[in-house]
């Protein structure tokens, strides 16, 4: 059975071209970049190169990009980072929406002395800028706001944020893992002073990332040994994986107009035939500014689990709720905080579509999906009522 794989939030397959440029530097060119010999030089250009690339697609400078094994390390050092610059400050801001890369580690704070405060969503996924108005104090050293939200999309205005951070002079980042590639990102005429990003979700291979870093920004490194990454992160460079990433972002330069424009399409019309077919559905985040990639659908009196195994059957991949918390049968923190009623939280499916995404398979869902909904409904008491009604 051929996949049909609308699971692009949890991960994405390897583009052929950004393998096929990382392949020589496995077995053939494996030199550390370090090295003094030319054999070592010819990586390190290649290194430089992908910086290039990976700047270019944020609108920063290559001096500003630090490459990480991953979104979460990025994220961590951010946070730790500004907490070790600013030792007196004692306050952290971010939502209660974020990934658990954030999250986890801002609810440890709590525990180290720190006061967190966890900004709330409206019913579309939306915070209050006056919220954040209120919680920002002298007290604050940074504040994290992911730029899209992973389970429905739901993109944040990062720039108004930042405006409001830059004023009371606390430091700003961004989690970008699931904007970047998706919609546009300038970072020269941006208020963001650190931003992660994750290789995998954009067609490179999982255990690469970045954090991009501002000029001028305080900072103090989460790995420390080596002088790689001009002393912000130690450890030999991932270099294969470094290079897929730099051909990742410049092809994902390219089809960033496909991805808001034919990704959007279809997405837009998978919504519009799932709401219009299946009664008592209703789009999370729907009102909201949202990714084009990202549908998160819920489906009353239904559970997410069943529906995710019964489309599993027919091939099709996609996810009741992020990657890290399936697994679990709690309606994912991201639906509670939006305040998502139970009934239909637990029967949420999230599809993430990416540029490999076809209207053939679009098609396949919109033909598969509603007689699984009509059968679970059919042998659920709460779902029989529902159908009588
Ligand atoms: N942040 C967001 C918004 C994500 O969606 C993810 C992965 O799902 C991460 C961070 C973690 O990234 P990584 O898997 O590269 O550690």
């Amino acid at each position: 059975m051929k996949e049909i794989y609308l699971d692009n939030n949890a991960t994405t397959k390897v583009d052929e071209a950004v393998f096929e440029e990382m392949r020589p530097y496995l077995c053939e060119l494996y030199g550390n970049p370090s090295s003094m010999h030319f054999f070592g030089g010819q990586v390190q250009k290649k290194v430089d190169e992908a910086r290039k690339r990976v700047a270019a697609l944020l609108g920063a400078d290559p001096s500003e990009i630090i490459f990480t094994a991953c979104g979460t390390e990025s994220d961590n050092t951010a946070i730790r980072s500004a907490l070790e610059t600013f030792p007196e400050k004692r306050h952290v801001i971010t939502t209660r929406v974020e990934h658990p890369a954030v999250l986890t580690l801002c609810r440890g704070l709590t525990k180290k002395g720190y006061r967190v405060t966890e900004l709330g969503v409206d019913g579309a996924g939306r915070i209050d800028l006056d919220e954040l108005r209120n919680a920002i104090d002298d007290d604050t050293a940074i504040v994290s706001v992911m730029w899209a939200n992973n389970e429905t999309g739901v993109v944040f205005p990062i720039e108004e944020i930042g405006a409001i951070v830059k004023e009371r002079g606390a430091l700003f980042h961004t989690d970008a893992v699931q904007a970047v590639g998706k919609i546009p990102l300038n970072m020269a005429a941006s208020t963001v002073d650190m931003l992660s990003l994750s290789g995998h979700k954009l067609h490179a291979p999982k255990g690469i990332g970045i954090l991009y870093l501002r000029k001028g920004t305080p900072f103090r490194p989460f790995l420390v040994g080596g002088h790689q990454e001009r002393s912000r992160r130690a450890g030999t460079e991932n270099t294969a994986a470094i290079i897929a990433l730099g051909k990742a972002c410049q092809t994902a330069a390219e089809w960033l107009e496909d991805e808001n424009t034919r990704v959007l399409g279809m997405r837009d019309r998978l919504e519009k035939e799932l709401l219009s077919i299946i009664p008592h559905s209703r789009i999370n985040g729907g009102g909201a500014v949202r990714l084009p990639n990202t549908l998160s659908i819920a489906f009353e009196f239904v559970e997410g689990e069943a529906i995710l195994l019964l489309l599993s059957e027919k091939g099709i991949c996609a996810s009741s709720g992020s990657a890290c918390t399936s697994g679990s049968l709690e309606p994912s923190h991201v639906l509670r905080a939006m305040g998502v009623p139970f009934t239909c939280a637990h029967g949420s499916i999230r599809f993430s579509l990416s540029r490999f995404t076809s209207e053939d398979e679009i098609d396949a869902v919109i033909r598969e999906l509603p007689p699984i909904i009509l059968r679970l409904r059919q042998i659920s008491p709460f779902g029989r009522e529902l159908l009588k009604g």
